[in-house]
C-alpha cells in the first residue's frame, strides 16, 4: 500500500509539471496501478477523478462497489446508483478545472459524453502523465515481473527438456498444453501461446492452427500470461524459445548462432544511460552483418508490466535513455519466408548494476521430438 501512496504522490507531481488539473482514469492499466482496482469493461462508467490539488474519488457502479478494496488514504469511494448520471457526477467533481487527462483506453462513448458535459475542458491522453512513471518499475513490481518470469521459465524448461511432445501433434494442441502449463505454474490468465512450426515459424505472430508438426522442423513457441503476486494487480510474462524436431540442417544451426549472439549482445547493451534504440541497433547490426538484415522484420522489444506491451519500446527512433527500473523484452528474430524462422525472447529489468534478466531458461538450440 505504501507503494501506491508513493505512486499517487509522483502522479500529482507529474500533473503539476505538465499543467494537468485533473486525471480521469477509467479502463486500462493506469487505474489498477494507482488504486489496486481493475475496472470491468462495462458500459457503466467507472472513473477515478484525481484533481492535482484535491482528494481523489473513485466512481463505480454500485453493483461493483463490493469488489473495491477501498483504501481511504488513497481515494474516496462513490458508488453510483442506476438512477444517477455518472457523467454528471464526474463533471461536478471536475468543477472548473479545464486541463484534463483521460485514460487512453477509456471508451469513446464515455469521453464524448464528458466532452459534452464539460464544454470548456481540454482533454489529453493520461499516458502523457502516467506512462513515464509506469515504465519505471518499483521494487514490488519488479518482484511481480520476476515471479511471472520464473513461472513462464518452468514452462519453457518443459519445452526445452522434451517434456512437451511436438512431433505428430497440431500447433493448436501444443498451444493448449503451453496455456495449461502457464496456469499450473501460477498464472491467473493466459495472454497468448504462439506455436509456429515448419514454414509457420517464419511468421512472427503466427496463429497456432491444425498443422501437424513434423520431423526436422523449427518450432517457435512464444507464450505469456498474467501473474498476481499480491492479489490486486497482475503483471505479465512473455518469453520465446525455438526448438528443432530432429537434427537441424547446418544453415539453421548457423542462423541460430547468429540469433543467440544478437540476443545476448542486445541484452548486454541494455545498460542505464544508453538509449532504447541502441538495444535494437546492437542486435540488428549483428544480424545484419551475418547477412540476415532483411529477415529481422520487427523491433527488438517492448516494455512490459501490467500490460504486455507498454513503454519503453526498444525500437529505432526511440532515443529515450534507459533508467533503472525499466522492464522490457529483448526478442530478435530471423525469419526466412516459406522455410523457417527463430526467435529468442527474455524480459530484462535495467538496474544500476547492469541488465537483469527475468527469464533464465537455456538459450542453446535444443533438439526435441
Ligand atoms: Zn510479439
Ligand atoms: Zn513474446
Ligand atoms: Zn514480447
Amino acid at each position: 500500500m505504501l507503494a501506491r501512496a508513493a505512486r499517487l504522490a509522483r502522479v500529482r507531481d507529474a500533473m503539476r509539471d505538465k499543467g494537468v488539473e485533473a486525471l480521469l482514469l477509467s479502463l486500462g492499466a493506469d487505474l489498477p496501478w494507482l488504486s489496486g482496482y481493475e475496472a470491468m469493461p462495462l458500459e457503466r462508467l467507472t472513473m477515478l477523478v484525481l484533481p492535482a490539488d484535491d482528494e481523489a474519488t473513485l466512481l463505480v457502479p454500485a453493483l461493483e462497489a463490493p469488489r473495491v478494496a477501498h483504501d481511504r488514504r488513497l481515494f474516496a469511494l462513490r458508488p453510483w446508483k442506476e438512477s444517477e448520471d455518472p457523467v454528471g457526477l464526474v463533471a461536478s467533481l471536475v468543477g472548473t478545472r479545464r486541463r484534463l487527462a483521460v485514460s487512453d483506453r477509456a471508451w469513446a462513448a464515455h469521453l464524448l459524453a464528458l466532452e459534452a458535459a464539460l464544454p470548456s475542458a481540454r482533454f489529453e491522453p493520461a499516458s502523457r502523465v502516467t506512462s513515464p512513471l509506469r515504465s519505471v518499475k518499483d521494487a514490488a513490481e519488479i518482484a511481480a515481473l520476476e515471479a511471472a518470469g520464473a513461472a513462464a521459465d518452468r514452462v519453457a524448461e518443459a519445452l526445452l527438456g522434451g517434456e512437451i511432445r511436438l512431433v505428430g501433434r497440431s500447433e493448436e494442441a501444443v498451444s493448449t498444453e503451453l496455456s495449461e502449463r502457464l496456469v499450473q505454474e501460477g498464472h491467473r490468465r493466459v495472454n497468448f501461446a504462439i506455436v509456429g512450426s515448419g514454414p509457420n515459424s517464419a511468421s512472427p505472430h503466427h496463429e497456432p492452427g491444425p498443422r501437424i508438426i513434423g520431423e526436422g522442423e523449427a518450432v517457435v513457441c512464444d507464450f505469456g500470461g498474467t501473474y498476481y503476486l499480491d492479489d490486486t494487480v497482475g503483471y505479465c510474462s512473455d518469453t520465446t524459445r525455438t526448438v528443432f524436431t530432429g537434427e537441424p540442417p547446418r544453415e539453421f544451426v548457423e542462423l541460430y548462432e547468429v540469433l543467440e549472439a544478437a540476443q545476448r549482445q542486445a541484452v548486454a547493451s541494455a545498460v542505464v544511460g544508453e538509449t532504447c534504440e541502441n538495444v535494437d541497433a546492437t542486435g540488428r547490426n549483428i544480424i545484419g552483418a551475418a547477412g540476415y538484415g532483411d529477415a529481422f522484420i520487427h523491433r527488438i522489444g517492448h516494455g512490459i508490466g501490467i500490460e504486455e506491451h507498454e513503454d519503453p519500446y526498444m525500437v529505432s527512433g526511440n532515443g529515450e535513455r534507459i533508467v533503472a527500473g525499466h522492464a522490457f523484452s529483448v526478442e530478435p528474430g530471423i525469419y526466412l519466408e516459406g522455410r523457417y524462422g527463430a526467435r529468442i525472447e527474455d524480459i530484462v529489468v535495467a538496474t544500476e548494476s547492469g541488465p537483469h534478466p527475468c527469464n533464465r531458461s537455456d538459450h542453446s538450440l535444443r533438439v526435441v521430438s
